[in-house]
């Protein structure tokens, strides 16, 4: 397919080094994305409808699982996950301490506790040998996080879980489309959470999906994303349903919109040629900043399908002058949009105080943050924005290598 983005950046090659501010992350919206939108307003049919059940039975062959449900946030997904295996107050869930704050924050909210493990130094996804020390009878769960897009170990975490008979739960929010030996990431684990918001590599603006093979989660779930309601509300609303509904539970509300759905219909649909692109743009950073000591390319191991969602680049600060925050202030200075990806859950205040953290707790965890610096990577980013980052990446190193 070609690039038929609106949003393309056009710029003649004599303006170097670039004048206009290249972003971190852009989504990539086409005319067809556009025009389902404009439709959805025109049927009168906003919220969760039949652009969501399509959506959901697309994705959920897609990534070759046997349920999804979608949702208007990962977030929400993974509350939802937690719920469905019954957590309680008390309870323990093994958490990955290298990742965003929603997948520990959705432990917090059943007023159970996040216990973190440390990640392997080179993926910065969860740590089998180390996850398997700190599980106690108290455990319920265990998380797992695809850092940049690159499958976990699931093989080794799955077999960890299956011996303490306890659940997985993945948070792909960076994971699609992704594979792990061949299984597409969504049809592996116990309950898969993916992310549509708007930086992510299918993006809805806000949205996310809930995959999972157990027919009694899904039947939990799709009660619980909307008030603990027995039936679906647009079944209720059409030719053929009735008025009359139960209350089984005190639900949520985080059912998707057709609005967003009308969106994700179309990125998925372009979702193969999307990562082709990220693809291509990840070998081409690999190719050029291998040739540099200072700095060390992403893991690109033969057994997974990367998706690509970030492209994290990790200084070898030994080598060089200046510090990682210095590093990324020379780039914005050259009109290149960069992000750190992440800042460990054990530094922020909240984990730290309430769990009584400390740095030097998670060491792998702490040297990869300190390291590390996130370069644009998606698909509306012309060749020559590729090449301006490549330009200005290696501009730094040479003025800062030791
Ligand atoms: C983006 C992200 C989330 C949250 O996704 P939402 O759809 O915004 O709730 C969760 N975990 C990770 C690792 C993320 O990057």
């Amino acid at each position: 397919m070609e690039n038929n983005s609106v949003i393309t950046q056009k710029r003649k090659s004599e303006e170097l080094p670039r004048t206009t501010f290249l972003p971190f992350a852009l989504p990539h919206i086409t005319q067809a994305e556009i025009d389902e939108v404009v439709d959805t307003l025109r049927s009168g049919w906003l919220t969760t409808g039949p652009k969501t059940k399509r959506f959901e039975r697309e994705f959920a062959e897609r990534v070759g699982a046997p349920h999804a449900l979608a949702v208007n946030s990962a977030t929400a997904a993974m509350h939802l996950a937690l719920d469905a295996i019954g957590l309680q107050p008390g309870d323990e869930v093994i958490v990955p301490v290298y990742t965003f704050t929603a997948t520990a924050g959705v432990v917090v909210y059943f007023r159970a506790q996040p216990v973190f493990v440390d990640v392997d130094p080179i993926t910065c996804n969860l740590d089998p040998a180390q996850l398997e020390k700190r599980i106690t009878s108290r455990t319920r769960a265990i998380m797992v996080v695809h850092i940049a897009g690159l499958p976990a170990e699931m093989d080794a975490i799955l077999a960890i879980a299956r011996a303490h008979g306890l659940p997985v739960i993945e948070d792909a929010a960076h994971a699609f489309p992704a594979k792990y030996r061949g299984r597409m990431i969504g049809s592996i684990s116990d309950l898969t959470a993916f992310s549509f918001y708007a930086t992510k590599t299918l993006s809805t603006g806000e949205g996310g999906m809930l995959t999972t093979a157990n027919p009694e989660y899904t039947e939990r779930a799709a009660i619980m994303t909307l008030h603990g309601i027995s039936r679906d509300a647009w079944k209720r609303y059409s030719a053929g349903g009735s008025w009359y509904y139960e209350v089984l539970q005190a639900g949520y509300k985080y059912n998707m919109t057709d609005l967003a759905a009308a969106i994700g219909l179309h990125q998925l649909a372009r979702s193969e040629w999307l990562l082709e692109r990220r693809r291509a743009i990840a070998q081409r950073y690999t190719e050029a900043f291998s040739q540099w000591p200072e700095v060390e390319t992403p893991p690109t191991p033969a057994h997974v399908v990367h998706a690509w969602h970030l492209y994290i680049l990790r200084l070898r600060l030994e080598r060089l002058t200046i510090t990682r925050d210095a590093f990324i202030q020379a780039l914005t200075k050259a009109h290149i949009g960069t992000s750190v990806h992440f800042i460990p859950l054990h530094l922020h205040p909240f984990y730290r105080d309430t769990y009584h953290l400390v740095a030097d707790d998670f060491p792998a965890a702490l040297h990869a943050y300190q390291r590390a610096v996130s370069l644009p990577i998606y698909p509306s980013m012309t060749d020559e924005d590729v090449e301006d980052v490549i330009a200005a990446v290696e501009q730094v190193i040479r003025t800062h290598k030791k």
